[in-house]
């Protein structure tokens, strides 16, 4: 029944969840990248600092091989031997090279002389193999840098001579290169020096010096030193890049820049390592995120979808009456409106059709509220069933249902239509083993033939059955154009009406009551008279009706009530019969408005009567027996008028103890020699006597239906025969008269036939 339920309810949890979730996510991953990325910065500087450890501890490492050099590079007799013409190998050998391997393990060494020309070759294994060209090519720049700041040490002194004066002489430092070469394969280090003098000298020329290059392997012991200086795990020397992701690279370049080895270690990487203990736990924040945000959603899933389900049952509780499960009159307006917009076109007719249950309220009084509810449903279920595909039909208040029928034809068409409806209503409505008979007072109008508004068009619906109602139940009207001046002259009517209340321009005639003997006036009845402006008397039976729809029937009501009770004072002796409408009975304090009445007009209660017609039971009646119950208790008469016009008189006899019940009109003209009237007239007096009732007759017109009364001793009798409704001064005339007269003992004289108020 909620269709659009599970659509709107993901859709109001998706506008709610994907926000949620991108929210989450994206934060989620953007501090895992932020805390990742400062990791690896983190992770290079250390590299960096550890990479400047290594170049420090090897730039170290290769100034203290040149230091190692210096006991032979500076010193005399090397300077002088060496630069012999041919200087003596085996002194070189013993006393230079050998030395130095002895002493600081420098396994080979090489000669430059001052041609740079290769002098002695030293090895500690004798052999020479190793020193190749590419080897000498790679020392080259070196020895060559030595050479040229050795010749740049020397001074021109004033003499014209030439002075070596090295850059810091008091430190003895040599003239050194070092660097890295690849021998055999492996890196070495190695340092070339010049040989120099110990004592400062002055030569005549300045001459390039031999140059002492001395090697040794990194490997071993060199690199056990750097390791120890830089202080780093996982030391070793490789041949080759390694692709190990952990692994620090120091590269070790060849003078001419070739790499020729690489230094690796094991960097400590602090930013992968904090990352290594922080991981596990953003793993489980996330994770435990995700729980909660999976939570969230289901929750929150569930509680739209429920929301949704709510609503949508909210909406069509809105939308139908419980009871029938029809539309109700919002969505019945919502619908026609839509149905007129889809026909806007005005191809084709759409009739409007407002349906009345007659006498409901009888059903419900009799029957009780769950019959009243079973007709109900029974009428919705066989209006839906009957009416064509196409329509809708809806509850529009209590017994009130009303239908839109599409594709109207015609009227013809349409009153077969509605033929059909009422032929499918008439048919008996078990309410348990009883059958109850429903009919139905319609009233149609057609778009767009009566206007294609749904306001409109449902307006002249109501008016077309409010004219069907007025013809009699069971009837149908379609709305034409004469009903809604009806409509307008009742308006009018009621705004006049009102006026003529407000100017105190109503008035009242009052009709008498004979007795038995119909010689003596015992009452007289009140009756409203309303003569226009213009002169047009309104009979009472037009004027009456509208007070009654408008509720001005209070205000009038008490009108009468006051004006009766006031000109009662003048004819003493006389009971003041006053009709009072149902709808006076609904006012709350309508006994106490009476009673004041009669105190202000100091008139005993006993004095005034009431006339209610059947009427007053319809509806909800127990107030208004209680309220009648009340006014008889403090005295007031209660009569029962129009007798025997209505539905089921003789059961209200029952539920109220009337005091006088006045026998309808129309008994008493159908009586003229009809038999049967006069049987049933008979049978009424004397039900109304043995329920010790006053019973009173009216509508006497001819002296043969006075004789028939008396026969049956009806106790008072009421007519033009007797007298018309007077006007107060003519009814105290008349009653001086007809007392007068008869007290007299003179014979039924007849003459104030004529005399009537309004003629
Ligand atoms: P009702 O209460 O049955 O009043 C009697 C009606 O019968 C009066 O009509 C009266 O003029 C008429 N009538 C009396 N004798 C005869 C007769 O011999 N032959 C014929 N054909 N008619 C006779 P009226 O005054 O036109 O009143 C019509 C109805 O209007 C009354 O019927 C009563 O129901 C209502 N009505 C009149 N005045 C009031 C009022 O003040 N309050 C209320 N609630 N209803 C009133
Ligand atoms: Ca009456
Ligand atoms: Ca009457």
């Amino acid at each position: 029944m909620y269709k659009s339920t599970g659509n709107s309810g993901s859709r109001i949890a998706n506008a709610i969840i994907v926000p949620m979730v991108a929210v989450v996510v994206i934060s989620l991953s953007g501090i895992f990248a932020l805390l990742h990325w400062s990791a690896r910065v983190s992770d290079e500087t250390a590299e960096q600092s550890q990479y400047q450890l290594i170049a420090g501890a090897l730039r170290l490492t290769q100034n203290y091989l040149a230091k190692q050099q210096n006991g032979v590079v500076i010193w005399d007799e090397a300077y002088h031997r060496i630069n012999q013409p041919e200087p003596s190998q085996g002194w070189i050998y013993d006393n230079v090279m050998h030395w130095l391997y002895k002493t600081d393990g420098f396994n080979r060494s090489v000669l430059i002389d001052r041609e740079f020309k290769l002098g002695s070759v030293y090895a500690q294994n004798h052999s020479t193999k190793w020193l190749n060209a590419k080897l000498l090519a790679d020392l080259k720049p070196a020895i060559a840098k030595v050479r040229a700041r050795y010749i740049a040490s020397f001074k021109r002194t004033p003499s014209g001579l030439f002075s070596y004066t090295p850059e810091l002489i008091s430190t003895r430092r040599s003239i050194a290169e070092t660097g890295v070469v690849a021998l055999e394969g492996e890196p070495y280090l190695f340092s070339a020096a010049a040989i120099i003098p110990q004592i400062q000298s002055v030569t005549p020329r300045r001459v390039p010096p031999a140059v002492l290059v001395s090697m040794m392997p990194l490997r071993g012991e060199k690199l056990q030193e750097i390791s120890e200086m830089s202080r780093l795990d996982g030391f070793v020397l490789m041949q080759q890049q390694s692709s190990e992701a952990d692994l620090g690279r120091y590269p070790l370049k060849s003078p001419l820049g070739e790499t020729i080895g690489v230094i690796a270690w094991q960097t400590s990487q602090p930013g992968t390592q904090m990352m290594r203990r922080i991981d596990p736990l953003l793993i489980l924040a996330a994770l435990m995120i995700a729980a909660v945000v999976v939570l969230v959603t289901v929750f929150t899933r569930q509680m739209t979808r429920r929301l949704a389900r709510s609503e949508a049952k909210a909406v069509h509780t809105a939308r139908h009456d419980a009871l029938s499960g029809l539309p109700n009159r919002s969505r019945f307006h919502a619908m026609l409106s839509d149905t007129l917009t889809e026909n806007a076109d005005g191809e084709t007719n759409t009739a409007v059709v407002y349906i009345d249950l007659d006498h409901f309220k009888d059903i419900n009084d009799t029957l009780g509220h769950s019959a009243g509810d079973k007709v109900i449903v029974a009428v919705a279920q066989r209006l839906r069933r009957v009416i064509p595909e196409s329509g809708i039909v809806a509850r529009i208040s209590g017994d009130e249902f009303a239908m839109v029928i599409r594709n109207c034809e015609d009227d013809v068409w349409l009153d077969f239509i509605l033929d059909q409806v009422q032929d499918e209503i008439s048919r008996p409505i078990m309410i348990g083993r009883r059958e109850l008979f429903a009919s139905l007072s319609m009233g149609a109008a057609i778009a767009p033939r009566d206007g294609n508004d749904p306001d409109e068009l449902l307006r002249k619906a109501d008016i077309a059955l409010y004219d069907a109602k007025a013809n009699g139940r069971g009837r149908r009207s379609f709305f034409e154009q004469s009903m809604e001046l009806q409509v307008q002259s009742r308006d009018k009517m009621s705004r006049e009406l009102r006026l003529a209340l407000k100017n105190d321009e109503l008035d009242l005639a009052f009709q008498p009551q004979t007795d038995t003997s119909a010689k003596r006036i015992v009452s007289v009845e009140a009756l409203a008279r309303w003569t226009m402006d213009d002169g047009t008397v309104v009979p009472p039976s037009q004027f009456i009706p509208v007070a009654e729809e408008t509720g001005l029937i209070n205000e009038l009501g008490i009108w009468v009530l006051n004006k009766a009770c006031a000109k009662a004072h003048e004819w003493p002796g006389i009971t003041m019969s006053v009709n009072v409408s149902p709808n006076q009975f609904k006012h709350p304090r309508f006994v106490e408005k009476v009673m004041a009445i009669l105190a202000a007009n100091n008139l005993p209660p006993q004095r005034l009567e009431i006339e209610v017609t059947e009427t007053v039971f319809a509806g909800r009646n127990d107030s208004v027996l209680k309220a009648l119950r009340r006014l008889k208790n403090l005295g007031v008469k209660v009569a029962l008028d129009d007798f025997g016009s209505g539905y089921s008189s003789l059961s209200y006899l029952r539920r109220f103890p009337f005091d006088t019940l006045k026998i309808d009109r129309d008994f008493v003209s159908d009586m003229n020699g009809n038999a049967e009237a006069e049987a049933i007239l008979v049978s009424i007096i004397q039900l109304g006597k043995a329920l010790g009732m006053t019973i009173v007759a009216e509508g006497i017109e001819t002296i043969e239906q006075i004789r028939f009364l008396q026969a049956h001793d009806c106790h008072r009798m009421q007519g033009y025969f007797i007298s018309r409704p007077l006007d107060a001064c003519a009814l105290s005339q008349f009653l001086e008269d007809f007392q007068g007269k008869y007290s007299a003992g003179f014979g039924m004289d007849l003459s104030y036939r004529g005399r009537t108020a309004e003629a």
